[in-house]
């Protein structure tokens, strides 16, 4: 794994970088930490939030059962720590109690917080129409001089209504706009709005967008992001890339049984050799047909 990518967030990047120490002690070296944030309203930077004392006391919960990151729990309601903003709770209400809560960053708090931070790389959600917020983001990530390895750039077609064509368009705008403050690009393409674990469809349909995209896309890495899965390498062949593939929910999923369960233990992971050993053999599965990939395919 090269890069981990963490809301751009004090606590959360303290946390990162704690493991990042470790997994440096242990291994020699350790991958990228990359932040997130926005130029606009995303489905990343959101939260689901409810009034827990309106729910019936007989309500079945679909909230609950259906959330990937177990963030919903009948005493506390959305836990915000877990909740990453899918989704797919917000329609299963009766009642319609859920709603959505956009947490992006403004501009003003952009600068101070990225000096604090420090990560080595950031990724920037942005859509069609929000250029010059993009631009905004990319003069105050270079004034703020803390030397970034690549600012990667997310976007995708689906839920802006955007063909390929148009959004290799977009890219090539943000690419403009990243030369002409020396930055370098990492493209992340996004098949779906948000990475997704169920079905093949969700990884066929990222596949066959980067498919489709890479032959008029601007220079730089080109990366399966949203809606990639274990699925995602069984529909390529046996062709010249992706350059790399972000693994979100999918990887969230694996792992974080054994994280949640660590913590009602009152231990870090690494410190209950089951969990350790589930957790990495989890991770493992999704990770070593990628790495097999590569070796096959002669590349470093
Ligand atoms: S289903 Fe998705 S949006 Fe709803 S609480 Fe769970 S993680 Fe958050
Ligand atoms: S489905 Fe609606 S009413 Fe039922 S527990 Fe969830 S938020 Fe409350």
């Amino acid at each position: 794994m090269h890069c981990i990518d963490v809301a751009a967030d004090i606590a959360v990047v303290r946390a990162a970088r704690q493991g990042l120490d470790w997994v440096k002690s242990n291994y020699g070296n350790s991958p990228w930490l990359m932040v997130s944030i926005s130029d606009g309203k995303d489905p990343h930077f959101r939260k689901a939030w409810f009034d827990r004392n309106k729910c019936p006391t007989d309500c079945p919960r679909p909230c609950e059962a259906i959330c990937p990151a177990d963030a919903i729990q009948e005493l506390t309601g959305v836990n915000s720590n877990r909740c990453y903003g899918c989704g797919r709770c917000l329609p299963t209400c009766p009642l319609g109690l859920i709603n959505e809560i956009d947490h992006h960053l403004g501009l003003k708090e952009l600068g101070p917080l990225i000096k604090k931070l420090s990560p080595d790389a950031v990724e920037i959600h942005t859509a069609p129409g929000r250029l010059e917020a993009f631009k905004s983001i990319v003069k105050v990530l270079t004034t703020s001089q803390i030397p970034l390895n690549r600012i990667a750039v997310s976007c995708g077609s689906e839920g802006h209504g955007l063909t390929h064509e148009a959004l290799a368009k977009e890219l090539w705008q943000r690419y403009s706009c990243l030369k002409e403050y020396g930055q370098r690009p990492l493209w992340q393409l996004d098949g779906r709005p948000m990475s997704g674990d169920i079905g093949k469809g969700t990884a066929r349909v990222a596949v066959a967008l980067w498919r489709k995209t890479l032959p008029i896309a601007p220079p730089g890495p080109l990366q399966l992001a949203g809606g990639t899965n274990a699925q995602t390498i069984t529909h390529l062949n046996n062709e010249n890339g992706p350059a790399g593939i972000a693994f979100g929910s999918m990887a969230r999923k694996a792992v974080q049984p054994w994280l949640i369960e660590a913590q009602a233990r009152q231990k870090s992971l690494t410190e209950w050799p089951e969990g350790w050993e589930n957790a990495m053999s989890q991770a493992k599965q999704l990770i070593k047909p990628w790495l097999a990939r590569k070796e096959i395919l002669g590349r470093g």
